[in-house]
């Protein structure tokens, strides 16, 4: 889209040449692009959720708790029970979204900010959208994340603001835990944040970058419950760091910003959470087959620890190829490297139909 601005309207110069995030919402049998878990809640935790959400709905005349501690006090319990560490609610922020837990980020912390692409495309649009400069760091071969040419470029550029995606979307590998630390220290030594993106640390045999925050006070580590835990359509992302940066997050969050109905919502689906744990075992084990599929047909598929895997080797353009699934019904998504389309892992069913969707557009 080519948006054209009307001539009297002065739009913020940091904005006008933006493109508004877009993965296409177009209708088709089969939506595998955007790395939503494809299991429905279960019908208990359904249940329990619409009972916690119904014991607030009297209370709807009332702003809600402003600073959401028994949300953060119940997330801080959830990440010290699977990574053994000892967060209290102070090391915890929750907000709409991770993507809004990464826009206080960049809002709170000065500087530029430095990202290692191909990564996710909202970090240099929330990055560009409030005026920052943003500095792109390409990626080794098949998306490697490569640790001196980072350390090396955060000495050159001295950025305020440093992402690293692991796993990483779209390509899906992770970074281990001794490369973040050097990233986080590279970063404290030019007086920067580093902030790890974790939406799909659930899915990773790598473990969970918190475990490092003790050592480094600049590390920040988001997470969400958009993806591992089925719910992307309740809005709840959350970060884990040292208690100054939270404090720094108040500063910029919008007051009331989390609804009683979102708090609500999210504290009943921690509280009954095992029911997950299954669901994120059976996607990692559907990956794992789909990878030999795929590699069984012949494609290059890159190594993943998410819920979503990419690959190449059709002989025609990603764009040209994703139409021919989408014809046949499935949605995929062009991230926009040529050659390359990523996919979700979807339920049994779902990846049998894209498999022989995909058996079918190679052949055309
Ligand atoms: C999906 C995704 C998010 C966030 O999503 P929310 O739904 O806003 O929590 C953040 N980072 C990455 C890398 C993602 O892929």
């Amino acid at each position: 889209m080519n948006q054209r601005w009307p001539e009297w309207l002065s739009l913020n110069s940091n904005i006008r040449e933006l493109k508004p995030y877009g993965a296409p919402q177009i209708p088709a049998q089969v939506r595998l692009n955007t790395n939503e878990n494809p299991y429905p809640l279960d019908e208990s935790l359904q249940n329990k959720i619409i009972s916690e959400i119904s014991q607030r709905v009297s209370n709807l005349n009332r702003y809600p708790d402003r600073d959401a501690i028994e949300l953060r006090t119940t997330l801080a319990a959830y990440i010290n029970g699977i990574s053994n560490t000892d967060f209290s609610y102070e090391q915890i922020w929750a907000a709409n979204g991770s993507n809004e837990i990464l826009q206080s980020i960049v809002l709170a912390f000065a500087g530029d900010a430095m990202g290692f692409e191909p990564s996710y495309s909202m970090h240099p649009l929330i990055t560009k959208s409030v005026g920052k400069k943003w500095i792109s760091i390409s990626r080794g071969p098949d998306f490697v994340f490569q640790l001196d040419l980072a350390t090396e470029a955060i000495e050159q550029h001295r950025p305020g603001i440093v992402f690293l995606t692991t796993p990483n979307n779209p390509s899906g590998g992770s970074i281990s835990l001794a490369d973040v630390a050097e990233v986080a220290k590279a970063t404290l030594a030019v007086g920067g944040i580093l902030v790890v993106d974790e939406a799909y640390a659930e899915f990773s045999k790598e473990s969970s970058s918190v475990t490092l925050i003790k050592d480094h006070p600049n590390l920040i580590v988001s997470r969400t419950m958009s993806k591992a835990f089925a719910f992307a359509g309740a809005r709840l992302g959350y970060m884990i760091s040292n208690p100054t940066l939270v404090e720094a997050m108040l500063l910029v969050r919008l007051p009331y910003h989390l609804s009683e109905l979102t708090q609500a919502a999210a504290l009943a689906a921690l509280k009954n959470r095992t029911a997950l744990q299954q669901q994120v075992e059976q996607i990692k084990q559907s990956r794992d087959l789909l990878v030999e599929e795929l590699l069984k047909i012949g494609l290059h598929v890159v190594s993943s620890d998410a819920n979503f895997v990419m690959f190449s080797g059709f002989k025609v353009s990603s764009q040209e190829f994703w139409q021919r699934l989408v014809d046949r019904d499935v949605l995929v998504r062009d991230v926009g490297i040529p050659g390359y389309l990523r996919v979700t892992i979807g339920t049994e069913a779902e990846n049998k139909a894209f498999l022989t969707a995909l058996l079918k557009a190679l052949n055309l």
